[in-house]
Parts: structure tokens; C-alpha cells; sequence
């Protein structure tokens, strides 16, 4: 059974096949030759077009075929497991268009819509050469002509499919003074600028997805007609702040997704190899970092999902869990990654051997995630930028967590996993949260109800992580409001306040979602995952609760071996994994036993 929100994925996963057999559209040794090219996955993306995930990117309102944000949350990441290379590259058409779903008419929206479904490139070009995350010190500007259209000059640069794209989303300075009413986004179809009006930049050479079309776009004198307009005159920096929202919480579905690759490409080697009479799998310190690494796998899953799944029940407080997300997931899985390349040794490092010797890793498919995911830290605002907005919330936090602020009937719908989500209000986004975050200021009443009615090792590590909250929350009280030259103790409080966001998260989603069909009883009876989870967050936090997540290693292995996706979630992958480890078995039974456990 899976269910309903999995199921664009599933349909996606049993349309590409086995990404481990080579010929495939997305498969690892392609992605692997590809990288090493520096050339773009064009099989993949047209592949990924003709199955109509475009369409996915509207939302329905407008059109398409989106209806809960958690839908694109589980098709990203599985487009990510595959090659984050794709996924960014493709995935960008979304971030491209957000501005409209956000900002635009309803005809222009629908219009919009209609181009990319049809599989129209879009991007989305925010950043420019001198001022990174700052889009205040924009300098591209739109000079409004008569008749209501604009003329574009200046340069974006570091733009994911800026020269493929059709389409690109442009922040430009309408006001010479600038200022958070002095932008204003245009959607430029290149199509329709004079010849000579514009340029794409040369590619920039990337050590991580290093196929995808990183350039940019000068404008000379571009004019654009009124059409081309998202929202109101000056409402671009505001627009982009709530796009940012759902762009930022859709990363955790990179991450979620490379999570997956880095796990299963360990498992898929170090169970082959052997030694001191078993596979290196199975060692006793294999085990723990394997298990510890599946809990954090899991956290970025249940902080992405729960956030995505709050866009449309808590939709004013986004500005923090999308922070969070965006902060917690990619730091989560660089670490994780590290980790399972340290285990790897070698055969992280080198490339394919002869017969595969050593074990050595096919297609240098693990050099090749650690150097693409590190990107997902840094854009869409940085991993600093997202802190930053966590600090910039600390007083709204600390009077939302001081008066127990919490709108329960968002929260609780939002954490019940099989609950239909009501439609996305676009209307209720808000730049900056007025109640704080319901998720983590939940976080006392949460402990106070696993203590009436959980299992009493949960119930104490919910108490640990109630009073861990109270005492960061006495940090961010601290902390003096400073607009530029924020200390460095308040970055340290925000890092842990998205802990207490998380071991919030894993309390709701326990409270509020039964085990059963679609979400296996491994995991989820006697709140398995949720305690090794509460434990890697309570470490991180400098608590020493004795917990360890060995109980994880038995679900991550059976997942392994029967080739589903790691997740909280029952979803059947087409990864031949159980008939190659029966071929294995099948082969060692025949070898004499020195030689099969060498
Ligand atoms: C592969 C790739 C694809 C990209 N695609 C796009 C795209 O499609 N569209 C687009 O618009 N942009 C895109 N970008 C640009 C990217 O979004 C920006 O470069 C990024 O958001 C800004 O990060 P930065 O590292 O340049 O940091 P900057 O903002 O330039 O800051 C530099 C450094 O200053 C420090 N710093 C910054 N802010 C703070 C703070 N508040 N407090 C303390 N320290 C701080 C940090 O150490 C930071 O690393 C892309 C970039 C890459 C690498």
C-alpha cells in the first residue's frame, strides 16, 4: 500500500526502471559518464518531460497537476536519488515559475502554467556577480516605457538554466533608490526580446553537478512588454521572500533524495566485502554509523515532509520551517555523506578498477553525490542566509514558546500523515512569521502526552528534549536584534533552535499518525524511528541520553535488500537489489567458504 502523496512518485519510479542497470534514461553509469563530460543529461531530462513531471510543477489551480506541496517534496527526491545533477537541472522549471504561483494574475498564472507543462524551460535569475544572497544590492534595473512595459540592463549571473531556458523570472531594481518596495519581477520569454536586447554567459565550470547549465543572462536595453510583469510594481522582493518559502523546503527533498544514494551505494558495496569473516556491513561499528546515518536520513525526511505538509495548514509560520529545512537537511546529509565516505575508505576515492576489485565503486558514484550535494547548502540562500532568518525571528520565537503558541488544528492535520491537506492559500504566506513556529512550540504539550501514553524510554527522551528547547529558547532571549553584524552566538542558538524544531517534528508526527498500511510497523510500532531520531538530536544538542539507533539497522537492511526507498514511507523501488543479493548468496554457496568470506 502506498500512499496517495507517494503516488506520483511511485509511478515515476516504476516509469524510469532500474537506475543501477546501465542503458537506462537515468542510470547511474550514465549520470557518472556524463559528469565526467561536464555535459548536460539531456536523455534524462527529455525522459523525465515525456513522462509529463512538468505538469507537477503547476499547481492545479493553475492548471496542472499539483495539489499538496508534499507530492513534489516525495517526486523531487526521487528524481534526487537517481542523480542530483537531474534533478536540479529539471527541478529548476519549478523555481522558475514559483514567482507566479505566488505573485501572479490567475490568467497570467494559468497562461504560465500551460507553457510548462507543454516542457518550457524556465529559470529563475535572483543572484548577480557582486552581491550573492544580497538581493537588496541588486543592480539589474527595469526601466518602466510607456505603455506599461519595462526595459531590462545589468547582468544575472550564476543562473541554473540560463541558457537553456526559455523563460527567465528576472528580480529587477524599478526604483533607483531601491529598497524592499524597489523590485519588481519580470518573466522574460527570450523569445519575444529584440535581437541583440540580451546574451547568455559562458557556462561556469562547477566541481558539483558539474552537467548542469550554470551560466547566466546581460541585458542591453531588453524591452519587455507589460504582460511580462508578476505581481505588483515593487512587489518583487516580497514575492521572492514567499517563493523562497516552498523553493527552501523542497531542498530537503535534494537532500532526502542524495541521502538515499549515499546509504544505498554503501550498502550495495561494503555488504560484498568481507572481513574478519563478514560483511564489513556487518561489523559492530558498521552497524552503528550505518543505523546513526539512517536516523539522519529520516530527520530530513520527517522535517521536510511535515514543513511541506504545513505550507498548507500552518501557512503563515513557513518563513521558519522553510529556514529550518533549508538550514537542517543539506547540513545533515554533507555530514552523513562525510561519514559514509570515511567508512567507504577508499572506494570513496578511487575510480572503477578493472573487474571491479576492491569493491571499488562503480562509476565513481560516490565522489560524484559528495561533490553535487554540497550545493544544495548554497542556493536558494545559503546555509548562513537561512540562520540568519531564524535569528531575525528570535523575539516572535521566544514570546511564541514564552505564551505556548500553538495552532493546534494546523499542527495536528498537517502531522497526521494519511490526513487530506486542505488547497494551498498563497494569500497566507507572510515574509516573516507573527506566531512563530507551532511545530516547535508544541514541543512541552508533545512531551506532556508521550508521558501519559507512550513508551517510557520515548516519554523520557520527549522531557530531555522539552527542557533542551526551553533552555535554547533562553538563548535566543538574548539576543539583541542587530540588522547586519549578528553575533555569533546567536547563529550557534538558531543551529540548535532547528534541532528543537526537529525532535518537535518527530513528537507530532508521532502523536499524531497510527502505524499501518503504507507506513511499516518496523519502524513505526513502539515509535522506533522516532526515538533514534530524538537521540541524534539530543546528542547534537550536548545530551547524553544512553540511546543508541541500533534498532534502525535491522529496517534499513531489509529495505536495502528488498530494494525500497529509505523512508519512513512503504515505497517499492524497481532496484533489482533482492535478486542480485540472492545471486550473491547463490555464488558464495558454490565458492569454497575461505574464499566466499574473503
Ligand atoms: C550551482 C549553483 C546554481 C545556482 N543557481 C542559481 C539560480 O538559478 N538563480 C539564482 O538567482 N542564483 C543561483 N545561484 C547563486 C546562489 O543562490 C548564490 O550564490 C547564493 O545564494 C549566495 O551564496 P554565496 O555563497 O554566494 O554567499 P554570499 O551571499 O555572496 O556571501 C558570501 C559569504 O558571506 C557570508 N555571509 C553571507 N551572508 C551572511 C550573513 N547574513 N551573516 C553572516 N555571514 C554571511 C557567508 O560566509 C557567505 O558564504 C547558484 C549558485 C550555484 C553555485
Amino acid at each position: 500500500m502506498i500512499l496517495d502523496a507517494l503516488r506520483p512518485a511511485a509511478r515515476l519510479e516504476t516509469a524510469l526502471g532500474d537506475p543501477h542497470v546501465p542503458g537506462g534514461p537515468c542510470a547511474f553509469a550514465a549520470s557518472a559518464a556524463l559528469d565526467d563530460a561536464e555535459a548536460f543529461p539531456e536523455r534524462a531530462v527529455a525522459e523525465l518531460d515525456r513522462l509529463g513531471v512538468p505538469s507537477w510543477y503547476v499547481p492545479a489551480v493553475f492548471g496542472g497537476r499539483l495539489r499538496d506541496q508534499e507530492q513534489l517534496f516525495h517526486l523531487v527526491r526521487v528524481m534526487a536519488r537517481r542523480d542530483l545533477t537531474v534533478a536540479v537541472a529539471h527541478g529548476k522549471t519549478y523555481l522558475g515559475a514559483v514567482s507566479a504561483w505566488v505573485g501572479a494574475e490567475p490568467g497570467q498564472a494559468e497562461a504560465l502554467g500551460a507553457r510548462v507543462a507543454a516542457g518550457d524551460v524556465f529559470s529563475w535569475a535572483l543572484t548577480e556577480r557582486d552581491h550573492g544572497s544580497d538581493l537588496l544590492a541588486g543592480e539589474v534595473t527595469a526601466t518602466v516605457l510607456p505603455g506599461g512595459g519595462h526595459r531590462l540592463d545589468g547582468e544575472k549571473w550564476l543562473i541554473n538554466n540560463a541558457t537553456r531556458g526559455r523563460w527567465v523570472c528576472v528580480l529587477a531594481r524599478t526604483d533607483p533608490a531601491g529598497g524592499p518596495r524597489g523590485f519588481t519581477f519580470l518573466m522574460v520569454d527570450k523569445h519575444a526580446l529584440p535581437d541583440g536586447s540580451w546574451r547568455t554567459l559562458p557556462k561556469v565550470h562547477t566541481h558539483g553537478i558539474r552537467g548542469a547549465d550554470i551560466s547566466g543572462i546581460a541585458f542591453h536595453g531588453a524591452e519587455t512588454g507589460p504582460d511580462a510583469r508578476v505581481g505588483r510594481q515593487g512587489a518583487g522582493l516580497e514575492i521572492a521572500l514567499k517563493a523562497l518559502q516552498l523553493t527552501r523546503t523542497l531542498c530537503g527533498a535534494l537532500s532526502a533524495g542524495a541521502a538515499d544514494h549515499a546509504l544505498r551505494t554503501t550498502l550495495d558495496l561494503l555488504s560484498r566485502q568481507h572481513r574478519f569473516g563478514r560483511p564489513v556491513t556487518e561489523l559492530p561499528l558498521s552497524r552503528r554509523d550505518l543505523a546513526d546515518c539512517y536516523a539522519d536520513l529520516l530527520l530530513c525526511e520527517a522535517v521536510g515532509v511535515l514543513t511541506s505538509r504545513s505550507a498548507q495548514t500552518l501557512t503563515g509560520e513557513l518563513a521558519v520551517g522553510s529556514a529550518v529545512v533549508k538550514y537542517l537537511a543539506p547540513t545533515l546529509t554533507d555530514g552523513l555523506i562525510g561519514r559514509l565516505g570515511r567508512m567507504l575508505g577508499v572506494r570513496a576515492l578511487t575510480g572503477p578498477v578493472p573487474g571491479g576489485a576492491y569493491g571499488t565503486c562503480p562509476d565513481g558514484r560516490f565522489q560524484k553525490l559528495q561533490r553535487d550535494h554540497r550545493i544544495v547548502g548554497m542556493f536558494d540562500g545559503n546555509t548562513v542566509v537561512n540562520l540568519n532568518l531564524l535569528v531575525n525571528h528570535a523575539s516572535t520565537l521566544v514570546r511564541g514558546h514564552r505564551d505556548g503558541t500553538v495552532r493546534w488544528a494546523g499542527l495536528d492535520r498537517a502531522a497526521d500523515l494519511r490526513a487530506p491537506l486542505p488547497p494551498f492559500d498563497r494569500t497566507a504566506l507572510a515574509v516573516l512569521s507573527r506566531t512563530g513556529s507551532s511545530i516547535t512550540q508544541a514541543l512541552p504539550e508533545l512531551a506532556r502526552r508521550v508521558r501519559a501514553d507512550g513508551p517510557p524510554d520515548l516519554a523520557d527522551l520527549a522531557g530531555r528534549a522539552a527542557d533542551a528547547s526551553g533552555r535554547v529558547h533562553a538563548r535566543l532571549a538574548e539576543h539583541v536584534p542587530a540588522p547586519r553584524l549578528v553575533p555569533a552566538e546567536a547563529f550557534r542558538a538558531a543551529e540548535d533552535y532547528a534541532l528543537c524544531y526537529a525532535a518537535a517534528t518527530c513528537l507530532a508526527l508521532y502523536v499524531n499518525t497510527r502505524p499501518g498500511l503504507g507506513l511499516s510497523a518496523d519502524l513505526w510500532q513502539d515509535a522506533v524511528w522516532v526515538k533514534a531520531c530524538l537521540a541524534r538530536v539530543l546528542a547534537r544538542l550536548g545530551e547524553d541520553t544512553g540511546h543508541t539507533t541500533d534498532a534502525l539497522y535491522g529496517p534499513l537492511l531489509s529495505r536495502h535488500r528488498s530494494g525500497a526507498l529509505l523512508s519512513l514511507f512503504d515505497l517499492p523501488l524497481p532496484d533489482r537489489t533482492a535478486a542480485r543479493y540472492r545471486d550473491r548468496e547463490a555464488d558464495g554457496a558454490r565458492r569454497p567458504v575461505a574464499e566466499a568470506v574473503r
